[in-house]
């Protein structure tokens, strides 16, 4: 995996790093889906919440799916455009992954880079667990509430 996968904005579609419920990782299950290694919990990235939404609702706007779901209209628009819904459009053709190049049908990558992708997310995101268990043990000041709001509002 290069440089270039990392640089993808699918950081933009906010993705569960961390469990609500015990704090574990999330691991990517594919179209949007994340379970928790350590309690098997489900969540979801706005794309995943987006897709739930429009498989009980098809046709729905765009300002429906956001009142609905929470996700912005920004992001809402960024995945239609980037074809991330067969629901939406599945005319279009070929479009290729933007890490090796092969054909897919919808998103920006193929399955075997977007699984890449989420590999690195999830092994970065169990080294800063390492790491800031340490620092909240070291300081004692870190409160658990405060971080996780700070990252739900992001
Ligand atoms: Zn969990
Ligand atoms: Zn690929």
């Amino acid at each position: 995996m290069d440089a270039r996968v990392k640089a993808l904005i699918m950081e933009e579609f906010h993705r569960p790093v961390y469990c609500k419920e015990c704090n574990g990782v999330m691991v990517f299950k594919g179209v949007g889906e994340y379970r928790c290694e350590d309690c098997n919990g489900l969540e979801y990235d706005d794309y995943g919440t987006v897709r739930n939404y429009l498989e009980k609702n098809r046709g729905a706007n765009v300002a429906e799916i956001s009142n609905a779901t929470g996700v912005s209209h920004k992001s809402i628009r960024e995945m239609i455009k980037e074809k991330r819904f067969e629901i939406i459009d599945n005319r279009g053709g070929y479009l290729r992954c933007e890490a090796c190049g092969a054909n897919i049908t919808t998103g920006r990558l193929c399955h075997e880079c977007e699984m890449d992708y989420h590999r690195q997310q999830e092994a970065q995101a169990r080294i800063n667990r390492m790491s800031s268990v340490t620092q909240i043990s070291a300081s004692g000041t870190i409160g658990e509430e405060g971080s996780k709001r700070f990252k739900r509002t992001r």
